[in-house]
C-alpha cells in the first residue's frame, strides 16, 4: 500500500493526506515534516528553511532516500509534497527499485488555479493558532478572532499575487511530473473541486480496490 499524493497549493492535500493515512494505517512521509525533523540536526538547512530557500534536490532526495530504508515503511507509505519534479521522480524510482519497492498509484488532486486563488487567499489567522476564511470560515466579527478576539492576518505566502506565483511554480514543475506517472499507468486523477468528503471517499475507494 505506497500511495504518492500530488495536488497544487489549496487543492486540501493536507487534509486528505491525514485522513488516508489514519485510515488506512500508513507512514505519512511528509518532506515538510522532514525538513522540520532535519532543521534541528543540521544548521545548514535550518539556515536555507529560514532565508525561505529552497532545499536543494540532492538533500531531498537523500532525505527521502534514508527515511524510505526504515522499517516502518513496510507496511505501506503515502509520500507527500515528493517528488516534485522529474528529476526527483526519476531518482525516487530508482532507490524504490533497490528497496524492492513498488509505488501502487498516484494520486493528482486537481483544481482549477482560480479556485486556489480563492481558497488560499481568504484565510485568516490569529496568533492563538486559530485560522478562518473570509468566506467559507467566517469569523463572527470581520477581521477579529472568535476565540481570544485578537486581530487577523494574512499569510504573506497567502497574498493572492504570492499565491499566483506558487501556483505557476507548481503548474510549471508538475506538468513533466503528471505526464511521467500517467505513462507509467499510476496516476489517479481525483477532482478537488468536489467536497472533501466526496474527495476522501473516492481516493478511498482505489486504495480498497488495490489500486
Ligand atoms: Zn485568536
Amino acid at each position: 500500500m505506497n500511495y504518492i499524493l500530488l495536488g497544487p497549493p489549496g487543492a486540501g492535500k493536507g487534509t486528505q493526506a491525514k485522513k488516508i493515512v489514519e485510515k488506512f494505517k500508513i507512514v505519512h512521509l511528509s518532506t515538510g515534516d522532514m525538513f522540520r525533523e532535519a532543521k534541528k540536526s543540521d544548521p545548514s538547512i535550518a539556515a536555507l528553511m529560514e532565508a525561505g530557500k529552497l532545499i536543494p534536490d540532492e538533500i531531498v532526495v537523500n532525505m527521502v532516500k534514508n527515511r524510505l530504508k526504515k522499517d516502518d515503511v513496510k507496511n505501506g507509505f503515502l509520500l507527500d509534497g515528493f517528488p516534485r519534479t522529474l528529476k526527483q521522480a526519476k531518482e525516487l524510482d530508482k532507490s524504490l527499485k533497490t528497496e524492492n519497492i513498488k509505488i501502487d498509484g498516484v494520486f493528482s488532486i486537481i483544481i482549477d488555479n482560480e479556485e486556489a486563488v480563492k481558497r488560499i487567499s481568504g484565510r485568516r489567522v490569529c496568533k492563538c493558532g486559530a485560522s478562518f476564511h473570509i468566506k467559507f470560515v467566517p469569523p463572527k466579527d470581520a477581521d477579529k478572532c472568535d476565540y481570544c478576539g485578537g486581530q487577523l492576518t494574512q499569510r504573506a505566502d497567502d497574498k493572492e499575487e504570492v499565491v499566483r506565483e506558487r501556483l505557476s511554480v507548481y503548474d510549471k514543475q508538475t506538468k513533466p511530473l503528471i505526464d511521467y506517472y500517467k505513462n507509467s499507468g499510476l496516476l489517479i486523477d481525483i477532482d478537488g473541486l468536489q467536497n472533501e468528503k466526496i474527495v476522501f471517499e473516492q481516493i478511498s475507494k482505489f486504495i480498497e480496490n488495490g489500486r
